[in-house]
């Protein structure tokens, strides 16, 4: 019991760390190229980054505004679970890891987070959390991405970015000579 309990905190905690690789493929991929599926890339590309932008007045949500397009699709947490359920079963089949649930509370929980992070950066309230380290940190790297839109890919959790030479820090950003993107 105690072995089952320590494999699938472990894959929770790896997959959680894959969590940052698979939404850096998602954003790059699906929400920043028109390639697979246009209506991600519409719904992220042309209306998210066009209503939300670098300069601190735009990047927040404004009175008035639509809220959509902040948030995935309701069905997004769910899409991601049915992909990766069988994944994790035949993983778990073929090896002697139990990997399955600790896998799957490891992509809701990055999910919610992600859509947490996301949400209060563009809909700031005020909130005890917004003063944070961790969220003034990632609020800045999320800004950046709203300028360099291939750029700081991940929103919270930064691993992907730098393993993938796409961390861009918020301080360069303005540095003469340079372009958007
Ligand atoms: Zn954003
Ligand atoms: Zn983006």
């Amino acid at each position: 019991m105690s072995s089952t309990i320590t494999s699938e905190s472990i894959a929770f905690i790896f997959f959680f760390l894959y969590g940052s690789f698979c939404e850096w493929v998602f954003h790059k991929h699906l929400f920043h190229s028109p390639q697979f599926i246009k209506r991600t890339f519409n719904a992220h590309t042309v209306v998210h980054h066009q209503r939300y932008k670098y300069e601190p007045e735009s990047y927040k949500w404004q009175e008035g505004q639509e809220k959509d397009h902040i948030a995935m699709d309701w069905f997004a947490l769910p899409l991601f679970i049915g992909f990766h359920l069988p994944l994790f079963a035949l993983f778990e089949h073929f090896t002697v890891w139990k990997c399955l649930w600790g896998g799957i509370a490891a992509i809701t929980v990055y999910c919610f987070i992600y859509e947490y992070f996301h949400y209060c950066m563009h809909v700031p309230t005020g909130r005890l959390f917004e003063r944070s380290p961790v969220f003034r940190f990632a609020k800045e790297h999320h800004r950046t991405h709203h300028k360099y839109m291939l750029q700081n890919l991940n929103v919270f959790s930064p691993l992907a970015d730098l393993c993938l030479g796409t961390c861009r820090s918020p301080a360069s950003v303005g540095r003469a000579g340079e372009t958007s993107n």
